[in-house]
């Protein structure tokens, strides 16, 4: 029988594992193809530990090494255009050329980038989060703030200068602000203490409440922390407009911002779909029970949109191990001719890194406790080997 053809677009959480899975499960009925713009899979959520200061392992993946050891195809591309009547993907690979690749089945999941929502000065001024240059670029900008205020010798100078501001009070935000302190406490050693009581940090979050779709207990856990931090927090302040050293809200003229991570959601990349697959307004894509566009194309992770009951599927890397396990057995049960297995998702609870300490919550049981980075260190292990073996 003729090997089918099985493109795979984007090679994060569920495009690796897809990759790998079907080269198990069917060694000689598939050809896999993985493209992706980069050359490497990043653990996302290790990003946090990044810009904590801290080295964590278990960061990247090399996807050519990768596809060597399990036997598919890599290519180094960006995915432009899946055409569903003729059932092509197009790409345009590093040098500039337009390929077009004929495929049996197809899986999209280019995951998704942040979102600046045509907020004036945004994109200008605040550093998104998704990527290892974010963090540098996050680090660089911090570093300079430190210098200029240790040499600035009015203290209004100092306060105005070191000014640490979280747009979105999601998880990815209040772990990153997290992060982002621990970093800049990192740098005040020595006689650069004396900067550190002019640091102030704040949390900006559009809707009425932050952590929505969490436990009430983790919400008010996560806010006791804050505080204690001493985070300024302005909840139900959507920004309108950002500058290059405060922002503004709604109701808050002017919050002072020197440096601002923005957290404030995510939306889809550009990537044609011809005929139109409905995408919702930020561009995700619809997938029925079975995580499918049509008959042979699959969608998953942070690129699909999903709702199981009244449950909009959150885009985390949980959902997308999941999605992952489900996409591969629809495409195995197809290539069968077998009756597909509906997707159904279970939480297995959520960890929340608040720096030094965090929060367990285990499906409605929740622990406040300093081991949570020990514990989540140890998880995300386990989840790399899971990517990988
Ligand atoms: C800072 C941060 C912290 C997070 N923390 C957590 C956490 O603690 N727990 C948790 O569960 N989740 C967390 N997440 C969310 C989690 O990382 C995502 O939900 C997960 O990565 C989604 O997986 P995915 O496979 O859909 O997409 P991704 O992992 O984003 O991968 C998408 C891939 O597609 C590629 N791509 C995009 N467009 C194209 C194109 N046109 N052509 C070719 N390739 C393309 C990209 O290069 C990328 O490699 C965090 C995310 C961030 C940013």
């Amino acid at each position: 029988m003729k090997s089918k053809q099985v493109a795979i677009v984007g090679a994060g959480f569920v495009g690796l594992l897809v990759a790998r899975l079907l080269r198990i499960r069917l060694p000689h009925q598939v050809t896999v193809t993985l493209i992706d713009s980069k050359d490497h899979f990043l653990f996302t959520p290790r990003l946090i530990d990044l810009l904590a200061g801290e080295h964590p392992t278990s960061l990247r993946i090399d996807i050519q090494a990768f596809a060597k050891k399990y036997g598919f195809d890599f290519v180094k591309a960006e995915v432009k255009h899946v055409d569903r009547a003729t059932q092509q993907v197009s790409f345009e690979e590093t040098n500039g050329s337009l390929r077009k690749m004929t495929y049996d089945k197809v899986v999209v999941c280019c995951g998704a980038r942040p979102s600046f929502y045509d907020v004036p000065g945004a994109r200008q001024y605040a550093f998104p989060l998704k990527a290892i240059e974010h963090v540098e670029r996050i680090h660089a900008q911090a570093n300079v703030l430190l210098s200029r205020a240790r040499l600035a010798t009015k203290e209004k100078e100092k306060r105005a200068l070191l000014s640490f501001v979280a747009v979105g009070g999601g998880a990815a935000g209040i772990e990153a602000l997290f992060a982002l302190r621990q970093y800049v406490f990192g740098l005040c050693v020595g006689s650069e203490e004396e900067v550190k009581p002019y640091m102030s940090f704040a949390l900006v979050q559009a809707a009425p409440q932050i952590l929505s779709g969490f436990e009430p207990t983790v919400v008010a856990c996560s806010m006791m922390e804050l505080s204690k931090a001493g985070v300024k927090i302005f909840i139900g302040e959507p920004v309108t407009h950002v500058a290059s050293d405060y922002l503004v809200t709604g109701r808050t003229e002017r919050i002072p911002a020197q440096l601002i991570l923005w957290c404030a959601g995510l939306e889809a990349h550009d990537l044609s779909i011809d005929p139109d697959a409905h995408r919702r307004p930020s561009g995700f894509i619809p997938v029925d029970a079975y995580l499918r566009v049509d008959e042979n194309m699959f969608a998953g992770g942070d690129v699909a949109f999903y709702r199981e009951k009244n449950l909009v599927m959150p885009k985390n890397a949980q959902t997308a191990f999941l999605m992952a396990y489900n996409i591969t057995e629809n495409i195995v049960r197809s290539l069968h001719h077998q009756k597909l297995r509906p997707f159904h998702y279970v939480s297995h609870g959520n960890i929340l890194l608040l720096g030094k300490t965090g929060i367990l919550d285990l499906n409605g049981v929740c622990l406040h406790t300093r081991l949570t980075p020990w514990i989540r260190d140890l998880f995300y292990r386990f989840r790399y080997w899971q990517m990988t073996h």
